[in-house]
């Protein structure tokens, strides 16, 4: 772990050696990492529940809509994850029961990075529940997300898995 404090140089702040104060991106960082380092055992399960709560009411306006293309429904709502400004995603559809989520540019890993320094595990379990969440409601089962690779392990994009 790196050493990240709050420092005050003059009348100044600065957090985790970047100078200007703590956006909000940052204080989800810092979230997450204080949840993983003081319940190792619960986080992880927690964090999706609240990326699957975050994307509930967006689904519901979607699933209310006429498009009955569950893959159109899917895409749709995989950009969504643009629209909240985590990042870029790619939908790979492998078969009618495994499918592949590319995260690009993922805003939450890279500042994880930034901040903590190259992760060994991947970090990205709040996503993990939003695209848990996403599957769900559209195929109405349960779906079993993981995340295979991660932007915070040094990797260029994470890789979610995801198996209905
Ligand atoms: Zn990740």
């Amino acid at each position: 772990m790196n050493n990240c404090n709050i420092k005050y140089i003059k009348d100044k702040m600065e957090f985790c050696k970047m100078p200007g104060g703590i956006m909000a991106m940052d204080i989800f960082v810092l979230i997450n990492h204080s949840l993983h380092n003081e319940y190792p055992d619960t986080y992880k399960k927690n964090l999706r529940l609240v990326g699957r709560e975050h994307l509930k009411p967006i689904i519901k306006n979607y699933i209310n809509k006429r498009n009955t293309d569950k893959i159109k429904i899917l895409k749709s709502l995989l950009e969504q994850i643009k629209i909240l400004g985590l990042g870029t995603t790619k939908l790979l559809v492998i078969n009618k029961h495994k499918f592949i989520v590319n995260l690009y540019k993922g805003t939450f890993p890279n500042q994880y990075k930034k901040l903590f320094g190259i992760q060994k595990e991947c970090v990205d379990h709040f996503m993990c529940g939003i695209i848990e969440e996403t599957f769900d409601s559209i195929f109405n089962k349960k779906s079993q997300v993981i995340e295979k690779i991660c932007i915070a392990q040094g990797k260029k994009n994470c890789i979610f898995e995801i198996t209905i």
